[in-house]
Formats: structure tokens, sequence, C-alpha cells
């Protein structure tokens, strides 16, 4: 892997070695939010009482055990409710020191405690009620439309396996002979599939894979902690760990992507040494099928290899769905636990559009759904072949297209679709890419990078927005109880004015004169808005801009309220829907039963974009929209008439999207518009415009 593993860097990731033969106590822990920093304190301190070592592990953990006296190394466990911890204490203090640490634990550690239900047969992070199965044959499921399209291919369930084995080997020579083992079988099994591999870049990814298992720098350290009495499980997931955590800190974001690989392979080599079958990856396709899937997960996957995601939990406009509609992969979210428990190689068909599952579908109903896939690739590509043309309704009136981005890499492909200007730049992904808030000059360069490639269409670009389901590992925000409605947004960084201001000048800097619209996220309140604007236009005093607009986001109702009050200050608005409906309706986006109601055509929403239009149009400003509902094909023709100037979609969408745009009026799409204020549902909203 080229890069060292250090033993330093080993030990300081474990806190120390494990002498043999301690003594050792689990318990699980109950706390609702995990082994946060007020029960790690007190944990802390009553370790403290005692005059030895003792060590705290999460028993199906990557990583190894770390000191109990020590507060940040108990916080970096990143312990959570249902995980067993497992103390190991030097033999003069064990007698003692495990029983008062595990009645600790017990009782809360200073907080109350929900007792944990009772174990069940199946790991425990599936929340699997004894009594659901499998869904049968030929049976049919509804679940949340996260991604548009059909896929068809045999399941492959992938499930974080709970791995539990002891820390301590029985001698160094059986434990080294045991992951030798593992080692070859799980070279064998990469071999397989290097040789199945049709696409040359997945080839690559294995062969990496194997050269990972051959690193003589993992295999010493290995060595080093068998020879210290640990199991090889023990010994091999403890330099993984160490390994992947090195590799993230680096500065380069390609090279710090290979922690995943790593941790990869370190799963696939524990499981062997378990004794646990991993599902083989299918050759041909498939339709991934996962408890939930992170955005990063989604981003690591391979479209030509992924065919379809179905998740058991998860909403359609989690993050995660977001990357993968603009990865262009069909995904259905939130289909309930029982579809983890199909059997890998399952038939499956899957349509994004409706949100319905097919488990083993008959041939009538595969070919009719192959059709649909097939008209469906025409209709998109008539679409693509005018993507480059505006999107004009049928009586003339104009809708700019824009494309959402994450970073610059995505801006050639956005013009290359079509887009007529970038309409939200979430800079938050190119902070998530760094190991540490990027400085200035390098956010300079990547905004550069980006006005560059848009050859003079103007750059919407929204400022730094984390927080609720966007943490920053670097910038740790004090715990919440609903970190939606906390400290994110507009409202973190105007408490961190230097991190603000240093993107407000690299974006001032970057613009040399394009046009260049920056926006604020989750504001909420005319201050807000004031406090952003006073900081910028005082930036802008030392870097001055041609072409510069200052807008904020429509997230939060009250924003909306008052577009009557922000209409006449600020430049623009762009109605980010994905925010704006889940505090509408009080449904986090992200729920793993709700979110499907949480739907952006909901009346009330509308009833929001309605006042943002109109008190923005009566001020001579513009409105965008750039949250998902943008790119749905049914709100289109309402949202255009509701008078919204601009969409801003995943480049992907843009063909499709204005390919809609050209399909109506605006007259039309004005009546309907007044029509879909008037009823009480999405779902009538919905029955409206496909009534047209
Ligand atoms: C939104 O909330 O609609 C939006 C575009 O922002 P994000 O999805 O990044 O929160
Ligand atoms: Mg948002």
């Amino acid at each position: 892997m080229g890069r060292a593993t250090s033993s330093r860097a080993v030990l300081e990731v474990l806190g120390g070695e494990l002498p043999p033969d301690w003594p050792s106590a689990r318990i699980t822990l109950a706390n609702a939010h995990g082994l946060h920093a007020r029960p790690a304190k007190i944990l802390a301190q009553l370790a403290k009482s005692f005059d030895g070592d003792i060590r705290v592990r999460i028993v199906d953990g990557p990583v190894g055990a770390v000191s109990v006296k020590s507060l940040s190394k108990l916080l970096s466990l990143g312990a959570r409710r249902g995980q067993v911890l497992e103390f190991v204490a030097e033999p003069t203090i064990a007698g003692d020191a495990l029983p008062a640490l595990l009645a600790a634990v017990e009782e809360g550690l200073g907080e109350e405690v929900e007792p944990l239900p009772t174990v069940s047969a199946q790991p425990e992070a599936l929340d699997i009620a004894p009594v659901i199965s499998a869904p049968q044959a030929g049976s049919q499921l509804q679940a949340i439309a996260a991604a548009p399209g059909i896929a068809i291919g045999p399941a492959h369930i992938q499930i974080q396996q709970v791995f539990d084995y002891p820390l301590r080997g029985e001698s160094s020579a059986i434990e080294r002979q045991r992951l030798q083992d593992a080692l070859a079988d799980v070279r064998r099994d990469i071999q397989g599939l290097i040789e199945r591999s049709q696409a040359k870049a997945i080839r690559e990814i294995f062969i990496t894979h194997q050269e990972m298992l051959d690193d003589p720098e993992l295999t010493d350290e290995v060595d080093t902690r068998l020879k210290q009495g640990e199991s090889a499980e023990a010994a091999w997931m403890s330099v993984i760990e160490a390994a992947a955590k090195q590799q993230e800190s680096l500065q380069d974001a390609l090279l710090a992507e290979r922690a995943a690989d790593l941790r990869d392979i370190g799963r696939r080599v524990l499981a062997q040494l378990c004794g646990i079958e991993t599902a083989q990856e299918p050759t041909e396709p498939y339709i991934l099928v996962m408890d939930e899937v992170g955005p990063s997960d989604v981003a690591r996957l391979d479209p030509t290899r992924v065919a379809g995601i179905l998740t058991a939990r998860g909403g359609a406009t989690a993050h995660s769905a977001i990357v993968a509609r603009a990865l262009g992969i069909p995904a259905l979210v939130g289909a309930g636990p029982a579809v983890l428990l199909l059997a890998s190689g399952t038939s499956l068909l899957l349509d994004g559009q409706r949100g319905r599952l097919h488990v083993d579908p008959d041939a009538a109903t595969l070919q009719r759904a192959t059709v649909e896939r097939d008209t469906r690739e025409q209709r998109l590509q008539a679409a693509s072949a005018q993507r480059h043309e505006p999107a004009l309704t049928r009586d003339g009136h104009a809708v700019e297209v824009f494309a959402n981005i994450g970073e610059s890499a995505g801006v050639a492909s956005a013009v290359e679709q079509g887009a007529e200007g970038i309409g939200l730049l979430r800079t938050e992904l190119i902070f998530m890419a760094h190991p540490q808030a990027p400085d200035e000059a390098t956010q300079e360069a990547e905004y550069r990078r980006v006005l560059d490639g848009l050859g003079g269409r103007p750059l919407v670009v929204r400022t730094l927005d984390v927080g609720g389901d966007k943490p920053l590992p670097y910038w740790p925000i004090a715990e919440e109880e609903n970190p939606f409605l906390g400290v994110r947004g507009i409202r973190l960084t105007l408490q961190r004015p230097q991190i603000m201001e240093a993107q407000l000048r690299a974006l001032l800097r970057s613009a040399d004169n394009r046009p260049l619209r920056i926006m604020f996220p989750m504001v909420g309140s005319v201050d807000e808005w004031r406090a952003a604007r006073d900081m910028t236009e005082r930036l802008r005093l030392e870097i001055p801009v041609a072409d510069l607009q200052l807008g904020i986001m429509i997230e939060v109702p009250s924003a909306a309220l008052l577009a009557p009050v922000l209409a006449k200050e600020v430049d623009f608005f762009s109605v980010g829907t994905n925010d704006l409906t889940q505090y509408t309706l009080a449904i986090d986006r992200g729920h793993p039963t709700l979110s499907a109601q949480a739907d952006g055509l909901h009346p009330a929403v509308l009833q929001l974009i309605d006042i943002t239009v109109r008190a923005a149009h009566a001020h001579g400003k513009w409105v965008g929209v750039c949250g998902e509902l943008a790119a749905d094909p049914l709100a289109v023709p309402v949202l255009v008439g509701l008078g919204v100037d601009e969409l801003s979609v995943s480049a992907r969408s843009i063909p499709e999207v204005k390919a809609r745009v050209r399909e109506f009026s605006l007259s039309e799409a004005q009546g309907l518009a007044q029509k879909a204020l008037a009823v009480g549902s999405p779902a009538e909203v919905r029955a409206l415009v496909e009534a047209v």
C-alpha cells in the first residue's frame, strides 16, 4: 500500500499493549446516546480511582482497547447503545475495578437508561422482530422512490455482520497459522473476482486489495501483536484500523479514500477468521440490498456493477438518495427490514419511479418492465439530444435549468448535460473531502476551477452548510437532542466567523468579474441574513467583485413567511425544498418510516413557495428551486406555474427537466398551480398533474 504504518501510530490508536492473562468482563451499554461526553467522564473518573491499568473495547468493533482513564480515548470509541463493552484490568486491581465499572455502566453512568430489549438471535443493528419473514416470490412491496429508473438483477444482501471474537489468542504459532490460512482463502476469493470482472476499473480495485493483503508492513505489525498474546482477529483488526485511520488523515483525498478499501479487506479476513460466510458479489449487475446507506457508501458504488439500490431504512431526500440520483442508480429506500431476509441471488425488479419492488417476478412482469425501461431510455435519449437548447414552455416562457454540484470536478459534466449555470454548489462537500478545513488558497483554487469550467455562466454558491445529517469529522458540534433543529447552516458559521470569512474571501477572490451569486443556508431570521450580508459587504470593500448577488436559501418556514420583508434586501431566493419540506411537515428528511410522507408537493410547502415567489417578484428579484423537488417530473409544471424562474437539479436530470418544461404552456402551468394550492394533500396534487 506504499504507506508505512508505524508502530507508534498503532500504539497511539490502541493506547498501549495488553499483557496476556488480564481478567476481563463484559456489559452491554444501554445509554440512549451511547458513551458520549457526560457518561464517559464519569467512567473515566471512576477508573482513575484505581491504581492500575484498565482498558475497554467494543466487542464487535474494529478498534483495539483504549485506556478507560482517558476521556478522549473513551470518546474515540464511539460506543453506541446496544454495543457490548469489554473491560480488561491489571490483575492486582481487577477484582475490585471490574465489578465497580460494570455496576456503574449498568446504573447508566449518571443518566436514566431504558433497559435493553432481550437479545435476539439476529444482529442487533438490524432491529428485526422475530415475526418478520422474507418477502415471498411473486410478491410486490411499496417503498420510498429515491432515484428513478428500472433495475433488474439478483439481490446482493450486504449486512454489517457483528463479529464477536476473543482478545487473547491460544498461542502465537496457532494464531499466526489461523491468520495465514484466512489470508490465503481471501486472496483466492479475490483472485476469482479479478478473473471474473469484465471492467478494467473493477479489476484494478481488486488488484489493489490483493496488494494490501500482501503488504509486509501490515503483516509485520500483526506479528508483533500476536507475539504479545493477542488473538489473530484482534491483532489483524487493530492493525487494519490503525492503518485505515492513518490513511484517512492524509491530505490527499484519493489516498484517504483507500481507508475504505483497507476496512473492506479487513472485514473479509475477519469474517474468514470467525468462520462467517460473506455473500459473494454477483458478477452480473446486481441490486444491492442494505439496511441503510450513507452518502459516501453510495458514492463508492460502481454504477456498472450496481444496477439498483434497495434499503430497509432511509428517506428520499436523505443525502444518500441524492448521491444515488446523481450517479443514475435507481433506488428504493425505506422498504422495511424484511428485505434484509431475502436470499442472496433472488431475482428482483425495482421501479425507482413508482417506489415498487417485485420479488422474483414472473416472465410477463419482467417483459413489461424491460419494455418500460427501454421506452424510458428512448425518451431520455430524445431529451438528451436537445439538452443544450433552452427550456421554453410551449408559449415561449423561459425557465433556467441549472445544476447542483458538490465539487469542481462536477462542472464539466454539468455543462455537458446542458446546465445554464450552477444553481447550488454544496461547498460542505469540498470541506468533507479534506481531513481538515481547507485553507483560503485551497478553497479559492477550487471555486476558481468551478467558474473556469462555467465559461461565463453564473455560479450560485452556498456557504458551508454543516450540522444535521452532514457532520464534519474535524469540527465537533456539541451533542444535541435534535441536530436538525440545532446549530447548523448559517447558525453554525455565524458562530465561527473566522471560517465563514475565510470562505467568503476565497469566493470573492475567485470571481474575477465573472457572475458570482452567494447564498446562505438555513436562514430563519432577518437578523441572520443581515449579519451574513454585512460580513460579505465588509469583505467586498477589500476584494471588489463586479458581478455579485447575495441571496438566501428558503429552507425554514419562518424565512418563507418573512419573504415580503427579506425580498426588499436580498438579490434572490433559492428554495431548498428538502429542508423546507422537513421543517414544514415536521418529518425528518431521512426518517426510516415517515419520510415517504415528506413530499415536497404537499400543498403546505407549495403555499410557502407561492409566498416566496410573489414577494420576490414584487421587488424584481428571482427565485430558484434547488431541492430534489425541482427534478420531479410531476413537480416541474407546478413550480413553473407558481412562477419559479430557475430549477437547479443534478446534472443527470437536466435534459429530462428541460424536456418536461417544453411539454406545457405557462398558462396551463399557472392554472395547475392555482388548483394545487387549493387541495389538501400531496396525493391530490400529483393526481391533478397526472390528469392533465
Ligand atoms: C435543500 O434543503 O433542499 C437543499 C438543497 O439543501 P441540502 O439538501 O444540501 O440540505
Ligand atoms: Mg438544505
